[in-house]
This record gives C-alpha cells, sequence and structure tokens, in this order.
C-alpha cells in the first residue's frame, strides 16, 4: 500500500543513511543538520525537563507555544492567528500532514493534487488515506510547474491541493503566479489547500510567502511547519497545523488517535525559538546559503550540472554529464564507492510512471559544516 511499487520496506533515507554509516561515506542523502541549534532553544528544553515538563501535555499543545506560533505568523507574515482556535502543535510536521490528510479525504473518489517530485510521506498518506494521488511535475532547471498542466489536473474531484514550498527536494520557491494559481483553482474547485513550510526560514532571494498570506486564501488553507529544520531539532518532532476553526477540529479529531500529544518538554523550547529576534532568522537563510554555493561549487567542478535551489535543505544535481545514465544506480555505486559521498536519487521522491524523465538526477543535502561540504567536494572530484 504505502510504496509505489510495492518494493520499498523502508524509507529512502533510512537506506542511505545506514549505506553511509556502512561504508563511512560523507552523508549528504537523509537532510538534518550535523551541529546543534541556538543554545537558547537547547537550554529551554533542559529546563523544562528539570522542572517537570515531562507527562502529557494537553492534545492541542502547550498554551505558550501556540501563543509563540500565532505571534510567529503575525511578525513575519501579517497572519493574525487565535492561539486557542487557529493553532494546533503536531509531532512534527510529518504528523500534521497525516492528520490533515486523513481527515479531509475519504476513499478513492477524493483526489489530491501533488507536485512531484515530492517529499516522501506525501504518497505514503494519501495512500493511508484511500484517496488518488494526482501529480504535477516539476522539471529543471527552475521546477516551476506549469500553470495550464496545474489547471487541468485540479477538478472537480480534487479536495486537496498540498504544496510544499520552499520544496524538498528540488529546493524551488514557487513563484507567487504559482501560488495565487493554487489558491485560485481551490476556490474553482471547492477543495482546500495544505501547505508544507517547514524551510520557510531557508530562502535564499529574499522572505517566504505563505499561500495563507494570499487574498481569498486564509479561509480554505491549513498551514503546516515544523521547528526541525529552523532550529536544527530534527529529532525532536515538534509541528504545527494553523488555519480555520472548523478545519482544525476535523485535524485535531485525527490527531488525538495518532499520538495524541507530542513532547512536553520541547514544546517550551521550541517557543523561546520562535520568540528569537530577527537576526537568528537572517542568520540561518545566511548560513544555508553560503553551504548551498560550497556545495553548488563543489559539485559543478565535478562535473555535475547544477540546478541553483532558491530555498531549503537540499540541491538537485544532473549525472549525466558524468555520464551515469541511472541515478539510482549511481547512488548506490560510483557515487558511494569511488567519491565516498552518499545522496538520493530523485526517482525516490517521483510516482513509478514518471521514473524515467527524472532518471538522472540527485539530491544533495547542504545542511552540513562548511568543512565537511568542503570535505565532499573534494571527494566529488575524483569523479571526474
Ligand atoms: N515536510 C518536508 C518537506 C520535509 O522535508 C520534512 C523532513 N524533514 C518533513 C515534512 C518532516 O518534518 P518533521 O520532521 O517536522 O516531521
Ligand atoms: N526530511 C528529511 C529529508 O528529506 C528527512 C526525513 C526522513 O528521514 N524521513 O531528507
Amino acid at each position: 500500500l504505502l510504496s509505489p511499487d510495492g518494493a520499498v520496506a523502508s524509507t529512502i533515507f533510512a537506506e542511505m543513511t545506514a549505506l553511509a554509516a556502512r561504508t563511512g561515506a560523507i552523508n549528504l542523502g537523509q537532510g538534518f543538520p550535523d551541529e546543534d541549534g541556538p543554545s537558547e532553544v537547547l537550554d529551554a528544553a533542559r529546563e523544562a525537563i528539570a522542572g517537570g515538563a515531562n507527562q502529557y501535555a494537553p492534545g492541542i499543545g502547550i498554551a505558550p507555544l501556540r501563543e509563540a506560533i500565532a505571534d510567529h505568523q503575525s511578525r513575519f507574515y501579517g497572519i493574525a492567528l487565535d492561539p486557542d482556535t487557529e493553532v494546533v502543535v503536531t509531532t512534527g510536521a510529518t504528523e500534521a500532514l497525516a492528520s490533515a490528510l486523513l481527515a479531509l479525504v475519504d476513499g478513492p473518489e477524493d483526489e489530491v493534487v501533488v507536485f512531484e517530485p515530492y517529499y516522501d510521506s506525501y504518497a505514503a498518506c494519501v495512500a493511508l488515506s484511500g484517496a488518488t494521488l494526482r501529480t504535477v511535475p516539476l522539471r529543471a532547471p527552475d521546477f516551476q510547474p506549469d500553470l495550464d498542466v496545474l489547471a487541468d489536473v485540479v477538478n472537480e474531484r480534487t479536495r486537496v491541493i498540498l504544496v510544499n514550498n520552499p520544496h524538498n527536494p528540488t529546493g524551488a520557491v514557487f513563484d507567487r503566479a504559482v501560488l495565487e494559481e493554487v489558491v485560485r483553482l481551490a476556490h474553482a474547485r471547492d477543495a482546500i489547500v495544505v501547505t508544507d513550510e517547514v524551510y520557510e526560514h531557508l530562502t535564499f532571494d529574499g522572505p517566504h510567502v505563505p499561500v495563507a498570506s494570499l487574498p481569498g486564501a486564509r479561509e480554505r488553507t491549513l498551514t503546516i511547519s515544523s521547528g526541525g529544520k529552523t532550529f536544527r531539532t530534527t529529532g525532536w518532532k515538534i509541528g504545527w497545523i494553523t488555519g480555520p476553526a472548523e478545519l482544525l477540529t476535523a485535524v485535531v479529531t485525527v490527531k488525538q488517535f495518532l499520538t495524541y500529544t507530542s513532547g512536553s518538554p520541547f514544546q517550551p523550547a521550541i517557543a523561546a525559538g520562535l520568540r528569537l529576534p530577527d537576526a537568528f532568522f537572517d542568520g540561518i537563510a545566511q548560513d544555508m546559503r553560503r553551504k548551498r554555493d560550497v556545495l553548488g561549487a563543489g559539485l559543478r567542478a565535478a562535473g555535475f550540472e547544477v540546478f541553483e535551489p532558491r530555498g531549503s535543505y537540499f540541491t538537485v544535481a544532473d549525472a549525466a554529464p558524468l555520464g551515469a545514465t541511472d541515478a539510482q544506480a549511481f547512488c548506490r555505486g560510483e557515487l558511494v564507492e569511488r567519491a565516498g559521498v552518499v545522496a538520493i536519487p530523485i526517482t525516490a521522491f517521483v510516482t513509478p510512471g514518471r521514473r524515467s524523465e527524472y532518471a538522472t538526477l540527485v539530491r544533495f543535502a547542504a545542511c552540513k559544516r562548511v568543512e565537511v561540504l568542503e570535505e565532499a567536494a573534494a571527494r566529488l572530484a575524483s569523479l571526474s
């Protein structure tokens, strides 16, 4: 049910991280930072544990975190939210996505539209919900969707348009016209927009634009994010979902039976993070941009064609100029054996019927220390 071709037992991330561990290769596969996040956030979690925040938190999250999320949306995007009815804390963005899809769709007549390639849990959650997955391809070099194709794929059966922006795995940041078209189509078809904005603070060419901030979007948009990428705490799994109260009631109905509640001591710590000064948020975007540049230069020097990302942890590169014809074989063979670097073939993020279109593309994670990226660049040079 959960694997497009019925063959994969574990996720591509687990497989590639195990491959890196087994071979001692540099792991540019699974997207997680190799440095701790801000001490204010880490210290707040330690203090919360010492202070006894070790039992179940309320199902929708502790009030100080819901207030911090509402203040964050207002401070960065001008979106006003009621922290009691329009904000729900989840176990990572992953649970928010699962709860939203399970709440909003029901059976094969309901369609969920996603851009492809897509983060792997999207197709799995759509399968769990029993709905039908419809995809709109994103193509190199800029990975923006064709708006005519989008308008064609969205139809009267569409219940949800799921938009991940900035986008994993391509690093695309969608043009405003794309987001506006999503909102227009959602109105036309009476669909709900669900957005995954976990890389909201990792944009390289200006501030992030949430779909919910666009005219007419708010009443039909559920916005998902998480503390993992912003505060380099991917293992804490504190996420959130914000939007209209009636929609969130449906989401909470599902969420309470998935995990009920999440990470009590991490909740006040993420609240502290969300209240950090602007300089912190500007700093992480600049830092990630520098990492992108170091990785991109290394990939270009090694002979890859690089598609410069505008956001996220990731850079997509084409291995065809190196003679590769199948990125899956390349990532499991030459890349790890000759260069000692692990990365992920983009085919892991596409439906089986479209794999040939992405056959030679590879996703590299840039969220590592600069010296690690430089070492990876030096190793990649051995490929050319
Ligand atoms: N959405 C996207 C696009 C991601 O890249 C990830 C991976 N970190 C997630 C969701 C999952 O986020 P979380 O760890 O907060 O569940
Ligand atoms: N989001 C991270 C990635 O895309 C890892 C997620 C995971 O391990 N499931 O690499």
